[in-house]
């Protein structure tokens, strides 16, 4: 372990120098014995954790301003891109109906018993006699080789005493791709309606922690199965499950979609991307129908979505403007790059498209790329194929028609002074027939062409 480092070289001096027991836990541990980078570095004292910080501080750089929260006793400090938190060692209990513990001081090993798994609740010694070493009370070394996740108490009464820590458990899972203890699973599905006392801002993060996984289908089964999903995205649920008649079945939705999100998270880090990826089916179940001469078909699903979205959006506390924007965008066009290879298209379908989505077309050619589930391979080969055949007929008429950032060649300023006219919506209708006649190919997206027009379809 690399304890070479001015922080640990501080603390320890401060720990000498006033007798005070201290120790660097939890995550930053967790993630050096797994060579995971990591920023955040969290140290316990037995004693004040404020004063120990303001200490600290004050040996490294006297320039440092260190942030105390009373009300918890912590103190934390940003330096050179690390995030150092400092707590005094408590032992606590809980109060059925929040995850707000009552605190006492208490001792290493009390706090370190307090905490989710046995993966993180290892510490290092930062003490003179016996600096570096290891302390590990809950055989949390044996865990982290076998790859599991246990938690140091009972586990029923560990995740009710705050349910976080079944949210944290998956993403653990996920993101270190390691086990759950059945045991601790099945605690987990007992305590699942729990999770209702957690704020909707913390589940978020854990959500999106688990979406910005390098498979995010782990986590999400996960959260399917443990019953936890239903109580804070049960949209996403209701996809699950085939529906079969007169011996045909549609694709199981919530499986083709955990696959999309799986494939996209191999595309992309842009976790809008992936969140698009997660909802851009999830009106199915709202819109399926059977027909004898069509089979299952979910018409109109990318309408009903992008309103969907934003109730989810809204629910879950995410944020509602340019994200949830772009996300109902690319639910909604999510079907017309495909539909586009399908016949001959003509280049005026393009432009629409390029048109409606702007900057983001090359995340809806990913997105569309990663919808690709199949198992026939010809079949994939060739969608493929065919999406990239369109990619390439999209940088063209770009490159002619410059629609991607279209702005209306005559401004609103110009017609009015041209017809005069008052501002209203007749100026707009004019400006709309413009832009129709540009994307439609019967103009060239410039000044002269687009007067001419205008000029031509008022008689002039
Ligand atoms: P990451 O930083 O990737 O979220 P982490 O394990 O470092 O993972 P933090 O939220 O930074 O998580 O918390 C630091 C440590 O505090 C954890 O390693 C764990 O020991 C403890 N901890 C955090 N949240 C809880 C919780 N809800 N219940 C019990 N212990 C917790
Ligand atoms: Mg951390």
């Amino acid at each position: 372990m690399n304890l070479n480092h001015f922080f640990f070289e501080a603390c320890a001096q401060v720990a000498a120098k006033h007798q005070i027991k201290t120790y660097v836990v939890g995550g930053w541990v967790r993630d050096q014995l797994l060579n995971r980078p990591s920023k955040d570095i969290d140290i316990v004292v037995e004693g004040n954790g404020m004063d120990f910080a303001q200490k600290v501080a004050q040996e490294i750089d006297t320039n440092i301003q260190v942030n105390f929260f009373k009300t918890f006793g912590t103190a934390q400090f940003n330096y050179k891109d690390y995030d150092y938190e400092f707590v005094g060692a408590r032992k606590e209990s809980y109060d059925h109906n929040s995850r707000k513990p009552v605190v006492e001081n208490g001792t290493i090993q009390e706090d370190i018993a307090r905490r989710d798994f046995t993966i993180n609740a290892l510490a290092i010694s930062l003490n003179e006699a016996d600096y570096g070493q290891i302390i590990d009370f809950h055989q949390g070394l044996a865990h982290l080789k076998e790859k599991r996740l246990v938690t140091p108490l009972d586990p029923n009464q560990t995740y009710s005493d705050d349910p976080l820590r079944m949210l944290r458990a998956i993403r653990f899972a996920n993101q270190l791709e390691f086990k759950i203890e059945d045991e601790s699973f099945k605690s987990i599905q007992n305590n699942a309606n729990r999770i209702q006392i957690i704020s909707q801002e913390r589940i978020h993060t854990e959500l999106n922690k688990i979406l910005m996984c390098a498979k995010p289908s782990i986590g999400l089964d996960l959260l399917y199965k443990s019953k936890l999903m239903i109580h804070f995205l049960p949209e996403l649920t209701w996809l699950h499950g085939v529906e079969e008649y007169k011996g045909k079945g549609h694709k199981d939705n919530f499986y083709h979609t955990l696959q999309v999100v799986d494939n996209i998270a191999s595309m992309t880090d842009n976790l809008w991307l992936r969140w698009a990826a997660l909802l851009h089916d999830i009106a199915k179940p709202q819109t399926k129908s059977y027909s004898e001469a069509n089979g299952w078909s979910f018409h109109g699903h990318e309408v009903l979505g992008p309103k969907m979205a934003h109730k989810i959006f809204k629910n879950l506390k995410l944020p509602l403007d340019k994200p949830l924007e772009y996300v109902k965008k690319l639910i909604y066009l999510h079907l017309r790059p495909i539909s586009l290879t399908k016949e001959i298209v003509t280049d005026s379908a393009v432009r629409r498209m390029v048109y409606e989505a702007g900057n983001d077309i090359d995340d809806l050619l990913i997105l569309c790329r990663a919808d690709i589930t199949s198992k026939n391979e010809a079949k994939v080969s060739r969608y493929i194929q065919n999406l990239d055949a369109l990619k390439i007929k999209i940088e063209e008429i770009e490159a002619r028609d410059h629609i991607k950032n279209f702005q209306p060649p005559i401004s609103g300023d110009v017609i009015i002074k041209t017809f005069q006219l008052k501002p209203g919506p007749e100026v707009g209708l004019i400006k709309n027939k413009i832009k129709d006649a540009i994307l439609d190919g019967e103009i060239a997206n410039e000044y002269q062409a687009a007067f001419d027009f205008m000029m031509r379809m008022r008689g002039l």
